[in-house]
């Protein structure tokens, strides 16, 4: 089991280290959510994760089944339902510990800042491939 937790410490869950699919993700809108050049994620069915701990309710942007969820307190963006609302994507930045799968190529590289460089050897796709 892996852990994850906001940047506070108000919002902790807990998921399988058993992630279908893994990738960073250079699409203007994760680039925005994450205040980031791109946002590793990894793919899960809903259930494998837990929330263990929310001192407030979580914020969510979007619907129930198909929103980002943030920690209610400091905003950590920690996973976001997907797929009809039976997977999640969860922000690997916002593991504690390391998951076995790890990102193994790039998406939407089309839509990646300017000042962008990818510096690694792995695929990058114009489009959404899991
Ligand atoms: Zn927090
Ligand atoms: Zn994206």
């Amino acid at each position: 089991m892996l852990r994850g937790s906001c940047a506070c410490g108000a919002t902790e869950y807990e998921v399988e280290d058993a992630f279908s699919y893994a990738m960073n993700c250079h699409c203007s809108k994760c680039r925005a959510a994450t205040g980031s050049a791109y946002k590793p994620m990894g793919g899960i069915e809903r259930e494998k994760l837990r929330v263990t701990r929310e001192d407030t309710p979580m914020f969510a942007w979007g619907e129930p089944d198909a929103g980002d969820f943030r920690c209610g307190v400091c905003g950590s963006f920690l996973y976001s339902v997907v797929r009809d609302g039976k997977w999640v994507h969860v922000t690997l930045g916002s593991l504690v510990d390391a998951p076995s799968l790890l990102p193994d190529h790039h998406i939407f590289v089309g839509s990646k800042a300017p000042w962008d460089e990818i510096g690694d050897g792995l695929p990058q796709f114009e489009r959404y491939v899991t």
